[in-house]
C-alpha cells in the first residue's frame, strides 16, 4: 500500500448510520497504534458537536459519551501528541474562533510557529498548544478573501510545509467531509451509500473492502454516495481506480507486514524525515542553551545507550567535547559526587518512563544538573523532570525491540551536535552544512539499505542454525555492532557480541572457528583499512564474514558483501543498522519466534 507511516489514527464517516458508533468502533481498531488522546466531532442541524480528551477510547467514550452525539456525519481521531502535552484542549479536533470549522491531523506543521504568530496578529485566539489548531485558523483566514470553502482550504494547505493527513468538516457545506494526504497516510472506504475515510484500512473494514488510496498531494471530497479525488496545488481532478482488500483485519492493523517490526523497520525513511522537520526549528535554541557545558554525561540503557554512544562520538569530532557515556543504572551510584551546576546530564529514552533513567534524571536535577531528555513519548515522565527535551517523532513503536525510535535518536542527536558545532565554531560552515544535507537524504539511503530485505532473508536462512555471532566497528561503527548484536539477542535468542575490533586479537579471536559469522561494520573513513586487517584476521580463523561497506573491496574479503551507500562516516550509524535490524528479523521469524513479543522482555522497562 505505498507508504506507511504510523502516525495515529483519523477515521471519517458520511451516510445513514449514526456517525458516532461507526467512529468510535473505527477508533478502537486503531487502538493498536497506540495513542494518547481522542475525540470526535460530529454535525447535525448545522451544528458541530464536539468531544474529547486525553485518555483512552473506552474511558472517553463512558465519561464524556461519545455515543450520544448526534449527527450523521462527522470525525473521529486518536492522538499521538507531537506539539503540546496531552491534555483535553490538545486533543483534536481542533476549531477555528468561529467554530464553524472542526479538524483533525496527524502528522507535524513544521511552520506552524510562524503561521501561529501571524494570525495571532491578525487577531484569532487559540484554545490549545498543538500545532494543529493553526490549520483551523488559516483556513478561517483565507475563507475571508475566497469565493468558497474548497478554495480557501487550498490557499490554507500551500501554505504548510510538513507531514499532514488531515479530517476536515465545515457547518457551511452539510453534506461533505474533506480528507487530505501529505505524506501521512489516508484512504477512503467506499460503501454502499456510505463513504469512510481513514488513516488506516482496520478502521473500516468491517464496512467495506473497496478502498482508495489518496495520494501525497491530494485531496478527497466526500459526500455520502460521491468522492471525487484532486490535487492540492491546482485543483485538477484525479482519476482513482477502486481496490478490493483482501486483508484479514490483523493484516490490515500491520499494513500488510506480518510483524510490527518490520512494519517499523519500514517505517525509518519517514519516523527519520519526521524528526528532522520536528526539530529543525527548535534545535538552535536548545544548542545555545548547552553549549557552555563541558562536563556532558549521557545516561540511558539499551538501545538508546547504543545511540548516546554515537552521540559521544558525534560531540567529540564536531563540537569537540569529550562526553561520558554512562548506564543509566550505574550512574547514581558512580557520579553522585561528581554532578554539579557545571554539568549537563543528556538523557536517552524511548518511553520517557525507563525507571533507571528517570533516576539518574532525578539524581541530576538535585545536585543541580541541567537535564536534556530525548525522547519519543510526548508528555512521559523524562519530559516533566527535563529542564529541556528533544522530541524524536518516531510514532509509537509496537515492536519490543526498537528500531525506529534508535535512528531517530541518532538523527536528533546528529542535529544537535551539527549545531552545537556551529555555535562554538568548532568545524567549518561549509562542513556542517555538507552534513545538513547528508541528514536529509538519510531517509533515501534507508530506503536503499532496505532494499537488501531479500538477500538478507536468504543469509538468516543460511545462518539460522548458528550458535554465536560476532559483529564488529570501529569509531562510530562501534556502537553499530553493539546494536546489531543486541537486536540478535533480544529477538532470535542467538548468542551475540559487539565489538569494537581493535579489541578482537585481545581475547575474543580464540572463540572464532571454523563457519562463525562475523559481521564487520566497514564504512570508508578513517579506520577502513584497520577494519580490513580486522577482517583479514578473523577469514584466517575461517570465519563467515558479512561484511557492511562502500568499498568493492570488501567484495574481496567478506563471505558476504553488503553494499552500503556512500555517505560521511559520523552519518553511517543510520543507514547501517538497518541490515542489521533485518537479520535479526528474519533469524527471529526463521527460528518460530515472534519478534514483535520476544521472551522475557518489556517495551518499557519501569522498574530498575
Ligand atoms: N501534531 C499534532 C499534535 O501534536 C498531531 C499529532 C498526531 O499525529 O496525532 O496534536
Amino acid at each position: 500500500m505505498g507508504k506507511v507511516v504510523d502516525v495515529c489514527g483519523i477515521i471519517g464517516y458520511i451516510g445513514d448510520r449514526p456517525a458516532c458508533e461507526v467512529i468510535v468502533k473505527g477508533l478502537k481498531r486503531l487502538e493498536y497504534r497506540g495513542y494518547d488522546s481522542a475525540g470526535i466531532v460530529t454535525e447535525e442541524g448545522g451544528r458541530l458537536y464536539i468531544k474529547k480528551g486525553a485518555g483512552r477510547i473506552d474511558e472517553l467514550a463512558e465519561k464524556l459519551g461519545f455515543l450520544e452525539m448526534p449527527g450523521k456525519r462527522g470525525i473521529g481521531h486518536t492522538r499521538w501528541a507531537t506539539h503540546g502535552v496531552p491534555n483535553d484542549s490538545n486533543a483534536h479536533p481542533q476549531t477555528d474562533c468561529s467554530g464553524e470549522i472542526a479538524l483533525v491531523h496527524n502528522g507535524i506543521i513544521e511552520n506552524f510557529a510562524e503561521l501561529r504568530g501571524e494570525l495571532l496578529g491578525k487577531g484569532h485566539t487559540f484554545k490549545s498548544d498543538t500545532d494543529t489548531e493553526t490549520i483551523a485558523h488559516l483556513i478561517e483566514e483565507e475563507l475571508k478573501s475566497s469565493s468558497n470553502f474548497e478554495e480557501a482550504l487550498r490557499k490554507a494547505l500551500k501554505r504548510l510545509k510538513g507531514s499532514f493527513a488531515l479530517g476536515i468538516i465545515y457547518t457551511g457545506e452539510p453534506d461533505r467531509l474533506y480528507f487530505v494526504r501529505n505524506e501521512s497516510p489516508l484512504v477512503l472506504g467506499i460503501g454502499d451509500g456510505e463513504t469512510f475515510a481513514a488513516s488506516d484500512i482496520p478502521a473500516f473494514l468491517e464496512y467495506t473492502n473497496r478502498v482508495v488510496f489518496l495520494d501525497d498531494g491530494e485531496y478527497a471530497v466526500i459526500t455520502m454516495d460521491s468522492y471525487v479525488v484532486k490535487k492540492l496545488d491546482t485543483g485538477e481532478v484525479v482519476e482513482k481506480s477502486v481496490q478490493e482488500i483482501t486483508w484479514t483485519l490483523e493484516m490490515a492493523e500491520k499494513a500488510g507486514y506480518p510483524h510490527f517490526m518490520l512494519k517499523e523497520i519500514h517505517e525509518q525513511p519517514r519516523a527519520i524525515k519526521d524528526a528532522i522537520h520536528g526539530n529543525r526549528e527548535i534545535i538552535r535554541g536548545i544548542a545555545e542553551e548547552i553549549a557552555n557545558y563541558d562536563r556532558i554525561i549521557f545516561v540511558a540503557m539499551g538501545t538508546s545507550y547504543h545511540a548516546a554512544l554515537v552521540g559521544k562520538y558525534l560531540f567529540q569530532r564536531l563540537a569537540k567535547k569529550v562526553p561520558i557515556v554512562e548506564e543509566a543504572s550505574e550512574f547514581r551510584y558512580e557520579f553522585e559526587d561528581l554532578i554539579d551546576d557545571r554539568t549537563l546530564v543528556i538523557a536517552i529514552t524511548q518511553s520517557g518512563e525507563t525507571a533507571d533513567t528517570l533516576a539518574a534524571m532525578k539524581l541530576a536535577k538535585k545536585k543541580g544538573a541541567k537535564v536534556l531528555a530525548v525522547v519519543n513519548v510526548v508528555g512521559s515522565m523524562a519530559t516533566r523532570i527535563a529542564d529541556l527535551t528533544l522530541y524524536t517523532h518516531a510514532g509509537p513503536e509496537i515492536g519490543v525491540a526498537a528500531t525506529k525510535t534508535y535512528t531517530t535518536q541518532l538523527t536528533v542527536l546528529t542535529m544537535l551536535a551539527i549545531e552545537l558545532a556551529r555555535i562554538i565554531g568548532t568545524a567549518s560552515e561549509e562542513h556542517l552544512r555538507r552534513l545538513e544535507e547528508e541528514l536529509i537524504r538519510t531517509p533515501e539511503l534507508v530506503e536503499l539499505a532496505l532494499k537488501h530485505d531479500g538477500a538478507l532473508r536468504e543469509l538468516a536462512e543460511a545462518l539460522m542454525d548458528s550458535r554465536d555471532f560476532f559483529y564488529i566497528g570501529r569509531g562510530v561503527g562501534f556502537p553499530t555492532a553493539l546494536e546489531g548484536a543486541l537486536k540478535l539477542k533480544e529477538i532470535s535468542y542467538i548468542h551475540a557480541e559487539g565489538l569494537s575490533a581493535g579489541e578482537l586479537k585481545h581475547g575474543p579471536l580464540a572463540l572464532i572457528e571454523d563457519g562463525v559469522p562475523v559481521v564487520a561494520i566497514a564504512p570508508s573513513g578513517k579506520t577502513f583499512e584497520k577494519m580490513v586487517s580486522n577482517i583479514e584476521e578473523a577469514k584466517a580463523r575461517r570465519a563467515f564474514v558479512i561484511a557492511l561497506g562502500d568499498s568493492k573491496k570488501l567484495e574481496k574479503v567478506a563471505d558476504v558483501f553488503i553494499q552500503m551507500p556512500e555517505v560521511d562516516e559520523l552519518l553511517t550509524p543510520i543507514p547501517y543498522v538497518v541490515p542489521l535490524q533485518l537479520l535479526a528479523y528474519h533469524l527471529a521469524v526463521l527460528r518460530g519466534n515472534d519478534p514483535d513479543k520476544p521472551r522475557n522482555l518489556a517495551k518499557s522497562v519501569t522498574v530498575e
